[in-house]
């Protein structure tokens, strides 16, 4: 039987990367997926997430490509409820989401300051505030949310983004308290580095350096989170809320 037949996700930003990994997981084992993507000038992503949700698709399950800007309440609140309205109910939502804009604190300006906050952690609060009530309604939920090791031991050059992923940590765990009594659970994932554009963005001597300090020698796969947030969404983790699950080939224990 497949482990989420039945079932109906959102995923955020999952046109490509830990998000488009998530989502064909996902569908492999029965789950419809709404696949959020941001509609950006200089990149095709509607034709990116179309692929995925074609994808989806060919796994035999139902899927609906959805633009929202996750810094945007009213857009999230809209995709919230498209995705309600086309499947029936939602079961999971996984807020994936992120972008970094790294600089030492010395040369932060307040716009990257905000920009990271705005999407790495507004947008976790707007997407879960546009579905929690829905959950608690159907007394099922599985809020999952992609944090990182950065937001547990902090990292050269990413105030922002190590602040935004440790808030998402403490949201995760205050909300968890919250709702854990209407059959909703809620977790974060905390990957260390994961080959995605992300971190091919990064500087080759930066690379070479993270590489050196992760005990399993290498970088994580987007299927290596895929496969964590599968577990969190699965009935075998039910009894799993508040957790944070390190995904990070050793790097933070
Ligand atoms: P990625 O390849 O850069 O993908 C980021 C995704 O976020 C894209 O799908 C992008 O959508 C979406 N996005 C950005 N701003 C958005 C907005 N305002 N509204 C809606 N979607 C938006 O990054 P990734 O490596 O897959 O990262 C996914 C998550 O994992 C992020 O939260 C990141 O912080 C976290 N993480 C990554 C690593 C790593 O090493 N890669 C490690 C720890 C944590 P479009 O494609 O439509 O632009």
């Amino acid at each position: 039987m497949p482990r989420l037949q039945g079932r109906t996700a959102l995923i955020t930003g999952a046109s490509r990367g830990i998000g488009e990994a998530i989502a064909l997981r996902f569908a492999a084992e029965g789950c419809d997926v709404a696949a959020n993507y941001l509609a950006e000038p200089g990149r095709d992503n509607a034709a990116e997430a179309a692929r995925v949700a074609q994808q989806i698709e060919s796994l035999g399950c139902r899927a609906l490509c959805v633009e929202a800007d996750v810094t945007d309440l009213a857009s999230v609140q809209q995709m919230a409820a498209q995705v309600i309205e086309t499947f029936g109910h939602l079961d999971i939502l996984v807020n994936n989401a992120g972008i970094t804009r790294d600089r030492t604190l010395k040369k932060l300006e307040k716009p990257d300051w905000d920009a990271v906050l705005a999407v790495n952690l507004t947008g976790v609060y707007h997407c879960t505030h546009a579905v929690i009530e829905h959950m608690r309604e159907h007394e099922y939920g599985r809020i999952i949310s992609i944090a990182s090791v950065v937001g547990q031991t902090g990292n050269l050059g990413q105030t922002n983004y190590a602040a935004s992923k440790a808030g998402v940590i403490g949201f995760t765990k205050a909300l968890a308290r919250e709702v854990a009594r209407r059959g909703i659970t809620v977790n974060a994932i905390a990957p260390g580095f994961i080959d995605t554009e992300m971190t091919q963005a990064m500087p080759d001597e930066a690379r070479a350096a993270v590489l050196a300090t992760i005990p399993i020698g290498r970088l994580g796969e987007p299927a290596h989170v895929a496969d964590a947030a599968l577990f969190l969404a699965s009935d075998e983790a039910a009894y799993i809320t508040g957790h944070v699950l390190n995904v990070n080939g050793g790097l933070y224990m």
